[in-house]
């Protein structure tokens, strides 16, 4: 009998919990040998989601949870999945339905059949807007060209991890995660298979425009170092430029006797300059940034209660001091 742990993150997700839990428990139903168990994750929800959960704990065996003690954001929340769940396997899997649960014998089968990192692509992003395309592209691209372990396209968190590759993740205690670089990055013989990514069953998305930018520069710093390499090509260029035409004015000056002139090449020359040195700056200090936030080494994640059960800081900070 294999035990599969779902994990599900949830953010203010109160209305679609229950339609949640009967729409996984039917479509798991059929699949033989196999015991489900839901591993609720409330991410410091502002909604009834924590009492949702509570009653789903309550009226089935196999529901347990964990609830933040403010909200850490859905990576904070996957990784304390990832470390309190347990089994042959787990699926990682959105609360509101967008992931659809029918997918799941299909994982299944395919981790059966020797894959350990099974995750769901999507095939089609027809109902995003063009600029929201064109940018995931764009990201994709740089993220290939920059990085020699290339980031899985169009692959989201809905996914089957065998419980050695869970492992494996619970050793990247990074604080700024980029998950989708993480599950790239630990290897393990991968599948993907395409499913339609569903309209939200309720509730509404927590991702804006500028969340998905940030989300795109964590990915990119926390990913590879190719934008330090690009400041040095850049400023190498840079100066080869500058050489060339301090030469040139040098002989203008000599040979021709060139009188004093040129206030618009000055200008420009010094605002480019200007320009590429903030560039650089500014490159730098995101990779700075990085390393200040992990330096401080804080946890991920705060749990407040478990199955019912307060989190005993006192406890683990004499366990720490000892
Ligand atoms: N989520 C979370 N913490 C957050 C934001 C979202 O745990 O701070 C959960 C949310 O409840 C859902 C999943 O992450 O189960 C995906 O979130 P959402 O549907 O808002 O993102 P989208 O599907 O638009 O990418
Ligand atoms: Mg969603």
């Amino acid at each position: 009998m294999d035990k599969i742990t779902i994990i599900v993150p949830c953010y203010n997700e109160a209305e679609v919990l229950g339609d949640f839990y009967t729409a996984v428990t039917a479509a798991t139903a059929g699949i033989a040998n196999a015991a489900f168990y839901y591993l609720f994750i409330d991410d410091g929800s502002r909604d009834d989601t924590l009492a949702a959960i509570r009653t789903l704990a309550e009226d089935h065996q196999n529901v347990r949870y964990i609830s933040f003690t403010r909200n850490f954001g859905k990576e904070a929340a996957m990784m304390a999945g990832l470390d309190y769940a347990d089994g042959d396997a787990v699926i990682l899997m959105d609360a509101d339905l967008q992931h659809p649960p029918a997918l799941i014998p299909e994982m299944i089968a395919h981790w059966r059949a020797g894959y350990e990192d099974v995750c769901g692509k999507r095939t089609d992003r027809a109902d995003e807007t063009w600029f929201k395309r064109t940018m995931a592209n764009l990201f994709y691209r740089s993220m290939q060209a920059a990085s020699r372990t290339p980031l899985q396209r169009d692959v989201g968190d809905f996914r089957l991890l065998d419980h050695r590759c869970v492992a494996a993740m619970r050793l990247l205690r990074e604080n700024q995660r980029f998950t989708k670089g993480l599950f790239t990055w630990v290897g393990f013989k991968k599948k993907e298979i395409p499913f339609h990514v569903q309209p939200r069953a309720a509730g509404r998305t927590t991702w804006s425009y500028p969340a998905l930018l940030s989300l795109a520069v964590e990915g990119i710093t926390s990913f590879t170092t190719a934008p330090l390499r690009l400041t040095t090509v850049l400023g190498l260029a840079v100066s080869a430029l500058a050489l060339c035409y301090m030469l040139v004015v040098l002989v203008d000056a000599l040979v021709y006797g060139d009188p004093v002139a040129g206030y618009p090449t000055l200008m420009t020359v010094l605002l480019f300059l200007g320009g590429v040195q903030l560039l650089s700056l500014g490159i730098i200090g995101e990779y700075l940034g990085r390393v200040f936030t992990e330096s401080k080494q804080r946890p991920c994640y705060l749990v407040d209660e478990r199955d019912g059960e307060k989190f005993d800081y006192a406890a683990l900070h004499r366990e720490v001091r000892n």
